[in-house]
């Protein structure tokens, strides 16, 4: 979420931290909004946005390594059965960076 949601407190919903850098861009959001992007290209450009951003390689290898060894819940405005929320893009990003750190780490 770019924005974080009057009322959501960190503390009072043990939320471990907010990271703006995984938010889908303001312009990605307007697009969406209104109509101007089907749902294949919205993921396209999410992913490429990611792709291309150091701050979001950061955040999305910090939970990837966290979500090796806990459960990691990814919270958004949309609810979490709403296939068009840009954390189950992400989901499947941490998830392919979780796998290849695993495998790195099997013995040989
Ligand atoms: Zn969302």
């Amino acid at each position: 979420m770019r924005k974080w949601p009057r009322g959501i407190g960190y503390q009072k919903h043990s939320i471990h931290k907010g990271s703006k850098e995984l938010g889908p861009s303001r312009q990605l959001l307007d697009k969406w909004d209104r109509s101007e992007i089907a749902w294949g290209d919205y993921v396209t450009q999410y992913s490429a946005d990611q792709l291309w951003s150091v701050a979001a390689e950061i955040e999305t290898e910090s939970i990837a390594k966290m979500s090796i060894h806990k459960t990691v819940t990814l919270l958004c405005k949309e609810r979490e059965n709403d296939p068009h929320c840009h954390r189950h893009i992400l989901k499947n990003i941490v998830n392919r960076i979780a796998n290849k750190s695993r495998t790195r780490r099997l013995p040989r």
